[in-house]
């Protein structure tokens, strides 16, 4: 078998260029949460639509007011505007409305009084009010958050929480999105148990399917699990090819490296038109990357990935997460953010042409710089000490990085 020997740029590339944009689908808000937007979005209506109070007090007209800092002013209270209520009855000079915050600013007040700076007089009859206040303080203006026909948004906004909230408040109920990628994803070899069965000599426990439906999740995208697969080219065949009947990409893990025979390689290179890489980087050598074709023609990326946990790892987060975020419409997030950091401690490595992604716990520090230590054990088996890590150092090749160095990370949490 040819494998292409690549760097992570290349390899990424690659990858990228061989994942296109889901097709897109009109979603409710609620669907569309974690979502891209598809198309941009207008607001048909100002938000607020009508000028209301900014606070609790009384609705006044300025003029009426003035001086009432030095001097307090007492007027009668003509009436009360809650929250919701149409406020129509028009305020005259020399009196004031009880209002609510959010409740319409009747008509003739041009200000309101907060309710800090006024006493309460005969049960509500009237108001001494000991502050003035300028035309127009404390009114929120129609239109002044989002005006009428502002483009709210551009196709490629990320729609996050707050997103959602604007979304609703220009009443944009459906929405033009690229859907959550569906990703099956496998683990692959005979030596698995998941079944909480007592494992006999040579048998080991399954993390990465569990690790990666988790890492698939937390791209955006949706897993869909599709098990254990024992090394049966049948089976596995069989699970591939129903996968991606349902799915827009497939994840597999074991069975891409070097290893002399193995049923996934000789599975996926029958099915799908695999490209095998051999990435310089260290962990997660191999690396494989293909399309199954459908029974209706669809093709349907495949991912397959090393099976020692961290090289999983690894490169689910070097290389198939940015082409699902591709899939997904992300333009600006597909890698983690990058990062300079201060090694705290010598980080530890050998020339050996390969660029090096050591798991590293990091923190910012009262410089303001995130600072770093190594993350413990490096080994491709030891997932553990990855599990702990809030980033991932990028170190070129050559020598051990000495503390002090400046290295660039990419932040998996702060
Ligand atoms: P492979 O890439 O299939 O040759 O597997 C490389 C190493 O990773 C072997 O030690 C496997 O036992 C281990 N491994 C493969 N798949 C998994 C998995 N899903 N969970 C935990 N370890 C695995
Ligand atoms: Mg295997």
């Amino acid at each position: 078998m040819n494998r292409l020997r690549v760097s992570i740029d290349e390899a990424r590339a690659l990858v990228l260029a061989a994942v296109e944009l889901l097709p897109v689908r009109s979603a409710s808000i609620d669907e569309a949460r974690g979502c891209v937007l598809a198309e941009a979005v207008f607001a048909p209506e100002n938000v607020p639509t009508f000028d209301n109070s900014a606070v609790d007090g009384y609705a006044v007209i300025a003029s009426d007011v003035v001086g009432a800092g030095a001097t307090p002013v007492e007027l009668p209270v003509v009436g009360e505007i809650a929250a919701g209520a149409a406020g129509e009855q028009p305020l005259v000079s020399g009196q004031v409305i009880r209002i609510m915050t959010g409740a319409p600013v009747p008509p003739g007040a041009d200000a309101v009084v907060m309710v800090e700076n006024t006493e309460r007089l005969d049960d509500g009859q009237r108001v001494r009010i000991t502050a003035s206040v300028h035309p127009g303080q404390a009114i929120r203006c129609a239109g002044d958050d989002i005006s009428a026909g502002t483009r709210v948004y551009e196709a490629g906004m990320v729609i996050r929480p707050a997103v959602t909230g604007v979304l609703a408040s220009v009443n944009a109920r459906t929405i033009a999105v690229y859907p959550k990628a569906r990703v099956a994803v496998l683990s692959t070899g005979d030596e698995l148990i998941d079944d909480g069965s007592p494992l006999t000599r040579g048998q080991i426990r399954e993390s990465n399917k569990t690790m990666l439906i988790g890492m698939v999740t937390e791209a955006g995208a949706s897993p869909v699990d599709y098990g254990v697969i024992r090394d049966d080219e049948a089976l596995l065949e069989s699970t591939l090819r129903e996968a991606a009947e349902s799915c827009d990409a497939i994840i597999t893990s074991g069975g891409v490296s070097m290893g002399d025979y193995d049923v996934v390689k000789a599975t996926l290179s029958r099915i799908a038109d695999m490209t095998w890489m051999e990435i310089a980087i260290k962990p997660a050598k191999p690396f494989a990357m293909g399309h199954i074709v459908t029974v209706g023609g669809h093709t349907v990326p495949v991912f397959g990935l090393p099976g020692n946990p961290v090289s999983s790892m690894v490169s689910f987060e070097l290389l198939a997460r940015p082409a699902l975020r591709k899939m997904m419409g992300h333009t600006a997030e597909m890698l983690r953010p990058a990062i300079p950091a201060v090694a705290d401690a010598e980080l530890r490595r050998n020339p050996d042409g390969k660029t090096h992604f050591q798991r590293v716990v990091g923190s910012f520090g009262a410089d303001g710089r995130y600072h770093i230590t190594g993350g413990g054990p490096q080994g491709s088996h030891q997932l553990s000490s990855s599990a702990v890590a809030t980033a991932i150092a990028e170190l070129p090749d050559g020598p051990s990085v000495p503390a002090g160095s400046e290295v660039t990370v990419y932040l998996l949490s702060l």
